[in-house]
């Protein structure tokens, strides 16, 4: 029997038209010194990042297509 009973990882309620990980965002403000950090390169879900001003990483988690959030490692 390989019926185990688990839970999947279902996608949350309200699904964006794009994927989360295909969302890119070019800049952020960082929760902690809210200093302006441009990123040439970009950035998206489940990224690292670090503030340039004050030194502190982060990890993106997207929201929603011109939204993310931004969680202290
Ligand atoms: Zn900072």
């Amino acid at each position: 029997m390989f019926d185990e009973d688990r839970d999947f990882d279902e996608e949350p309620n309200v699904k964006p038209s794009v994927p989360l990980a295909r969302i890119r965002f070019y800049e952020f403000d960082c929760p902690n010194c809210d200093a302006n950090n441009p990123m040439n390169d970009g950035f998206k879900h489940d990224d690292e990042l670090v503030c340039l001003y004050c030194g502190l990483e982060f990890k993106v988690k997207t929201v929603s297509e011109n939204r993310f959030k931004l969680i202290p490692i």
